[in-house]
Order: C-alpha cells, then structure tokens, then sequence
C-alpha cells in the first residue's frame, strides 16, 4: 500500500555539522533516513516498500553539492545532480562520468537524482558505479567522529550492504587524475535509451606502453550482486601487447569474473553474451587507437 505522505516527518539540518548530530542522535529512537533527490525513495514510498516515517533532508547542505578539479584529481560532492555532472566542464576530463551520467532515466530524474544516491541506493543496476570503479575513486564519509575516505572498490560488502556505519553521510568522490594516453569507454545497455534501467553496464580504461598493456580496468553493473571489477580478464592483458589474439584471451576469461542472473529484466545467458561483446569491441576500439599513435 501506499506510504500516506501526510505521516512523514523532514528534518531540516542547517549545516553538514548539524545534519550528522541529527542522524547520529536519531540512532537512539527511529534512524532519519537520508533524502537526496528522492528519485528513489519516493519509488520505495509509492510502493509501500520503505518503512521509515523520519527524513533528513540533505538539499540545505551546499558542501555536499558542485564539482572540483584540482591536482588531486576530481572531487565530486554526493549532492551533485547528475544533469550538473553532465553540464559540468571540469567533469568532460573524466568522460565516463558525463557520458554515464546523460543515461540515467531521462531529463526530469537527471534534474534531481544525484550521484551520492545512487551510490547509497547500492543497485547493482546503478550507472554510475562502474565509472566510479573504473576510474579507482575514493568515497568520502562523514560523521560526528570526524571524516574518513574509503576506496570506492571497498564500499560494497554485498547486494546492497554498505561498508558504512548508520550515522555515516557520504560527503563526496575523488577521481583520481587519468593516465594520459588512456583508451576509456562507459557503456550501458538496456531495452531503449532513456528510462531504461540496465542489463549490463561497464565502464573500460585501457593503457599500454612500448607495446605491452601496463593498466587495465574494466568495472561492470548488474553482473554481479555487486558492481564488479573483472581481474581475471584485466590480468589476461597486462604486460602483453594489444592484440587480436590477447583480446580473445581476456574474452575468454570473461566468465570468470561474472556471476550475472536470471531477473525481470534480461537472463543470465544474454547478459553474458551482451559483456563478452562489449569486451571484444572494447578491445577492439582500444586497439586500433593505439595502432593508429
Ligand atoms: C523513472 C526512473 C528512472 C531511473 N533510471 C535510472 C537509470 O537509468 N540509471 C540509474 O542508475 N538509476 C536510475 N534511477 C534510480 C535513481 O534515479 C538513482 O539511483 C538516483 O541517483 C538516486 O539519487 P537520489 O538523489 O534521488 O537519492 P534518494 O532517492 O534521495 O536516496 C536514495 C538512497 O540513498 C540514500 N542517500 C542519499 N544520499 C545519501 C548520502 N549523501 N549519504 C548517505 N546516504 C544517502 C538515501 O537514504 C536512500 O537510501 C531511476 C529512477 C527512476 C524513478
């Protein structure tokens, strides 16, 4: 049954300070839920799914909200809306994250989801997961013990478990600079191009030098009960040349690495015919532009 929205209490911090003695005080009686965009929790509210009756609204809190590039890499706060990633010119040095961020359900969800929710919201289906692993970000949380930052590659403990304690916010992502020269490409697919939740998601970057693979990260979404970086084909590439015959290998290891399942979206067998595809044209891209330097 529907959530009546008349029964639901927003709190209103002032400040990221104020925002995190709230959450930690609301321990003790019921936990204040945290409410970005909404583009999520509404869904969950309209369903009857969601139990919580407390918010905490974190639309006052300015320090969570804007990008940052600097010599650290990028610094992206949890509050960004993805239409801000997309516009955002410092973000077009990070490609992956536009391009991911132009995909998420259309105009109107782009306009108010952000990216700290859809990491929180831990969906294997969320499309900016694998950017963020493939680019080896670093989450930032916050809480009245101080800040901490986690690699992003450590956030997910399971399907939908979070490596963070109940009175933690995310704050923010740190992108670390790219490696120049880099070959990188996000792709997303699932049944049409706008409001389209995906079957499989990935986000490659490819390096090599003097002829051998000397980085390779491939990050995958709704593979996996989690976002999933794929070693074994990742490890089939490194020190070798790029080549046809190492792409196939890296293909072929493929399967190691991926535990998609049957759902209401796709089946098992399409996924994984779907990412051994985008591996070999991956590959295939990434080969012809280190040919053609
Ligand atoms: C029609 C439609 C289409 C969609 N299409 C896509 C799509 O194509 N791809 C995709 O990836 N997603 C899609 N989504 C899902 C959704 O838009 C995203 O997951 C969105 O990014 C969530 O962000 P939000 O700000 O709306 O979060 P909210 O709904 O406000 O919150 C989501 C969860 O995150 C928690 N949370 C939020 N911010 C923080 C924070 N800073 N710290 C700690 N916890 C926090 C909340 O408590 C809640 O549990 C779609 C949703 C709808 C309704």
């Amino acid at each position: 049954m529907k959530t009546a929205l008349s029964q639901l209490d927003v709190v209103r911090p002032r400040n990221l300070d104020h925002a995190l003695r709230l959450l930690h005080e609301s321990l003790g009686e019921e936990r204040l839920v945290p409410l970005a965009g909404g583009t999520d929790l509404f869904v969950y509210l309209h369903a009857g799914t969601l139990g919580a009756k407390r918010f905490l609204d974190l639309a006052p809190l300015n320090e969570l909200a804007g990008v940052r590039a600097g010599k650290d890499g990028l610094a992206v706060g949890a509050m960004t809306t993805f239409d801000a990633i997309a516009r955002h010119r410092a973000c077009a040095d990070w490609p992956m994250l536009p391009q991911a961020a132009r995909v998420v359900g259309a105009a109107q969800i782009q306009n108010r989801a952000t990216i700290g929710g859809n990491v929180a919201n831990a969906s294997p289906a969320g499309d900016s997961l694998p950017v963020l692993l493939a680019y080896d970000a670093a989450v930032r949380l916050a809480s009245v013990r101080g800040e901490r930052t986690l690699p992003f590659a450590e956030l997910y403990t399971g399907y939908r478990q979070l490596a963070m304690e109940p009175d933690e916010l995310i704050t923010g992502f740190v992108l670390p600079p790219r490696t120049p020269g880099a070959h990188e490409r996000f792709r997303k697919v699932g049944t049409r191009a706008a409001q389209s939740i995906s079957k499989v998601v990935f986000a490659g970057v490819l390096h090599s030098w003097r002829g051998g693979v000397d980085l390779a990260r491939f990050a995958w979404g709704s593979v996996a009960p989690t976002p999933v970086r794929s070693r074994a084909a990742e490890h089939a590439l490194l020190g070798r040349p790029a080549s046809p015959d190492v792409a196939r290998d890296a293909v072929n290891a493929l399967s190691r690495d991926l535990s998609p399942i049957d759902d209401i979206r796709s089946d098992a067998g399409y996924r994984a015919a779907v990412a051994n595809a985008l591996l070999a044209q991956f590959l295939a891209t990434a080969h012809r532009s280190f040919r053609s330097r």
